[in-house]
């Protein structure tokens, strides 16, 4: 395969942008070699710059759900482009797309749109912070929730692939409000609540994560966190960044029946344009400003042509329920493909999914956290990675993504991504 062209541009790239990337895990550095630049995508296809031509499975991390350049979603922003790009002024379609986000996920009565998932988790956490009166909060191990300094703690995602989960910059003094806790562990918070009584504002959790590679809840988990907070008045936060109009259009909340207080969106809500939402209880979200004391704000958040992507992709996928059993359909077939290839080979690699979210991890341990996930080979991810990239099927470069399945793969895709995994695991073993 071809890539010299991304090659130089990676080179390029070196002098004016750090690491030669905007977004740290683009950089392939936990998989080694050179990221590929893209030019195009359409459908389920992504093209790099030396015209090779990939199915891709990470749909820009989740958002392009029914694949890239959909054309109602094109077409949507070609007309709202037209009326300027930006006024900082309240519009109607603002109220379109908060009534529609209310009546399609659970926990939300009223919602605030932001720029991205970070500024979602941050806004929501202040919030709770100011709601409660109380200072710290439980994040997850191995849950990521965006670059804000009181997440970047035993953060999964790019910041375990970059291996610096606790990052230089962060203050002890913010360290110090996060509380940390197992994914699947219980027992763990209630202790954690009970050596910090009436001073844990919120908990926050990825309802499935995708950080850590894909990880489901055991049985009662949710359900647990749900009844703790109950119990001790704290702000049940599911970052739904990932798992939001994804896993149903209500998210991981409805599709598991638990509803929390709040819920930070991101990714899909923006039908590829940078979005983010935060919403829950009315009595939550009145405290923020103008009506309550609990400052937030930003020059582009509602920004229309934003707007504009967002509310044709959740029309879509409010419309058209079928949409989520086509992924759960597509979601099957690709591991029912993997575990068929592994049982052939003999190999007895742990595989989790949830309808159009999974991940294979190289280990043969049952992954429920992040330290299970942490056992896998990530030296053997990377081979596997680049041996599937040369057949043409663009994976996450990291062994702690999840796969993000679009309505766009084909048949024909789905088979040849898994003839792909079993050539290449075949090579490999
Ligand atoms: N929360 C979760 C669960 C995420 O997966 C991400 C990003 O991957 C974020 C928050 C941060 O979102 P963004 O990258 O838009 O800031």
């Amino acid at each position: 395969m071809e890539t010299s062209r991304s090659k130089e541009l990676f080179e390029q790239a070196q002098s004016s942008i750090p690491g030669g990337v905007n977004s740290p895990v683009r950089a392939f550095k936990s998989v080694g070699g050179n990221p590929l630049f893209i030019n195009k995508a359409e459908g389920a296809y992504m093209y790099d710059e030396d015209g090779n031509k990939y199915v891709e499975l990470i749909n820009s991390w989740g958002p392009m759900i029914l694949g890239h350049a959909n054309p109602k979603i094109e077409e949507a922003v070609g007309k709202a482009i037209k009326n300027s790009l930006s006024f900082g002024a309240p519009t109607s379609r603002e109220i379109e797309i908060a009534e529609l986000i209310v009546s399609m996920v659970p926990s939300i009565e009223k919602v605030r749109m932001v720029n991205s998932g970070t500024e979602a988790t941050m806004s929501a956490i202040r919030l709770a912070r100011g709601y409660t009166n109380r200072n710290k909060f439980i994040k997850i191990e191995g849950c990521y929730h965006g670059h804000g300094d009181s997440f970047l703690i035993a953060a999964g995602s790019g910041a375990v692939t970059m291996g610096s989960p606790d990052s230089p910059g962060v203050t002890e003094g913010t360290a110090k409000d996060t509380l940390l806790a197992p994914y699947n562990d219980l027992t763990s918070i209630e202790k954690l609540v009970e050596a910090n009584k009436d001073d844990i504002a919120a908990i926050i959790v990825e309802p499935v994560p995708g950080n850590m590679g894909c990880v489901l809840p055991n049985t009662g988990y949710l359900e647990g966190l749900r009844s703790i907070c109950d119990k001790e008045n704290i702000v049940l936060i599911f970052d739904e960044v990932m798992t939001g109009f994804r896993l149903a259009k209500g998210g991981a909340q409805e599709h598991f029946g638990v509803t929390p207080d709040m819920t930070t969106l991101g990714k899909i809500i923006g039908g590829g344009m940078p979005v983010g939402a935060y919403g829950g209880k009315k009595e939550i979200m009145d405290y923020v400003s103008p009506q309550g004391p609990v400052y937030q704000a930003g020059t582009l958040s509602g920004n229309p042509i934003s707007m504009a992507a967002g509310l044709t992709m959740l029309t879509e996928l409010n419309e058209n329920p079928a949409i989520y059993d086509q992924l759960t359909q597509i979601g099957a077939k690709i591991r029912k493909g993997f575990e068929e290839n592994l049982e052939k080979l003999g190999l007895n690699y742990t595989i989790n999914s949830l309808g159009s979210m999974i991940s294979m991890f190289f280990t043969d341990v049952k992954v429920e956290n992040f330290e299970d996930a942490k056992k896998s080979d990530t030296a053997k991810f990377g081979t596997y990675f680049h041996k599937m990239l040369e057949r043409g099927v663009y994976l996450p470069p990291s062994q702690f993504e999840s796969l993000f399945l679009s309505t766009a793969l084909t048949q024909e895709d789905i088979d040849h991504i898994i003839t792909s995994h079993y050539e290449v695991l075949k090579e490999m073993h």
